[in-house]
């Protein structure tokens, strides 16, 4: 809408800020569209809510522009002295983490600081750091779970699970990493690794003579997001030499849930091509079954929750067998995860699934050790 736009909107936003201030709170614009509202004479920390609650309400209805009407949002971070920080730049900048958390909710919404918010910070500041080290210096590793078909027991496929190693030899998790990765980009760069090493321990298990089995790596739903995408995917599978029905892809169903145009034409082509697509954790989400009649799938992977509680309780039993004959009338391969003992194991084989894995049968495992205790020579 161009400058002079954005300077009536500024305008009109700090008349509606200053309506809601008493005179003896300050209001200054802080740069760019941020906006700093410093109170004082606070009784309590709830003292600050009924303000904040008017200022979102004065952001509810539309501005008059000159030459545009237009409706925007607003996230507010708050501080307070002295339990939040004891000089001013303390309070902006954990106002500011604050702010962001509130945005990353859904906008239109506050939110307070908190320590734990404070810990959370620091937690991704070194992960990122951390992880770009670790991309470049090759310290993360591919375990691989075997997924076991229930009617002649053989792997007919396996599951990459990436692992990052630390050196005093614990691991940091996948959930924690992941999550954070996404949120700062690096997962781009983490799925690109893990297809290049799923597509290498193929082949280095072709090159020792061994059969090797199908790869499930799984991708997030940022993945989708970058153009070019399966292009650079089946690309790689062609630098190794490999077919699209080597490495399948698993995207948990809250990718699904947010499923684009773009998402849906990207698992089109990859269909197509060949490669074996899974929904991930199924169940969990809001599992509409319309994913099923709609997207190109080839499997579903039961949560393990479900499997876990199967033993005690009659509806997760009754879920998986749901499940399984949805997906086995739709033509799709039903995986049950976290298989970890005999029970579970006759439970799924109860209630048809076709394929299982879990501890019971093998934890992720190295490339080397997998191949010797899982893949024929062939
Ligand atoms: P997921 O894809 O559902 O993977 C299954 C998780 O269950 C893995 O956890 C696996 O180690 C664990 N598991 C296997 N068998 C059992 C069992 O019998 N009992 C129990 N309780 N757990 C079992 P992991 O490796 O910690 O990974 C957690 C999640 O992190 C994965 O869930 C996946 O969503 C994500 N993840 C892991 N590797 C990657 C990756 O390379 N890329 C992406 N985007 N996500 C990954
Ligand atoms: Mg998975
Ligand atoms: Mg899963």
């Amino acid at each position: 809408h161009g400058h002079e736009t954005g300077d009536a909107l500024l305008l009109q936003v700090a008349e509606r800020m200053s309506n809601v201030t008493r005179n003896y709170d300050l209001l200054a614009r802080f740069g760019g569209d941020e906006f700093v509202m410093i109170m004082s004479n606070l009784q309590e920390r709830s003292d600050v809510i009924p303000v904040v609650e008017k200022i979102l309400a004065g952001f509810k209805s539309a501005f008059n522009l000159p030459d545009a009407t237009i409706q925007i949002t607003t996230s507010v971070g708050i501080s307070i002295y002295p339990e939040d920080g004891n000089d001013p730049s303390e309070l902006l900048k954990n106002a500011d983490v604050a702010m962001y958390r509130a945005k990353a909710e859904g906008r239109n919404c506050y939110n307070f600081f908190s320590a734990e918010m404070n810990l959370e910070l620091q937690y991704s500041q070194w992960i990122e750091t951390n992880l770009n080290n670790a991309l470049k210096n090759n310290k993360l590793e591919l375990h691989f779970q075997p997924q076991v078909n229930l009617e002649n027991g053989n792997v007919e496929s396996c599951e990459a699970l990436i692992r990052w190693p630390q050196e005093n030899g614990d691991n940091i998790q996948p959930n924690d990493f992941i999550r954070i990765a996404e949120r700062t980009g690096q997962i781009n760069e983490l799925s690109f690794w893990v297809l290049n090493e799923a597509c290498r321990n193929i082949c280095a298990w072709y090159d020792q003579g061994y059969k090797p089995v199908r790869v499930d790596i799984n991708l997030s739903g940022k993945d989708f997001n970058e153009k070019g995408v399966i292009y650079k995917f089946l690309r790689t599978l062609k630098k190794y030499n490999l077919v699209p029905s080597q490495v399948g892809i698993e995207i948990t169903e809250n990718v699904l849930l947010e499923s684009t145009e773009q998402l849906i034409k990207a698992l089109k082509v990859l269909h197509n091509a060949g490669v074996h697509i899974s929904i991930d954790d199924f169940g969990t989400g809001f599992s509409s079954l319309n994913y099923l009649k709609q997207l190109p799938l080839s499997g579903i992977k039961i949560d393990q929750s479900f499997v876990h509680e199967a033993p005690n309780n009659k509806d997760d039993l009754i879920i998986m067998q749901a499940i399984t004959m949805v997906g086995q009338g739709f033509g799709l391969d039903v995986v049950a995860e976290g298989v970890e003992n005999e029970w579970h194991y006759s439970l799924c084989k109860g209630v048809g699934c076709h394929v299982v894995q879990g501890m019971h049968l093998s934890a992720p495992i190295a490339a080397d050790k997998f191949a010797k205790k899982f893949l024929k020579k062939a």
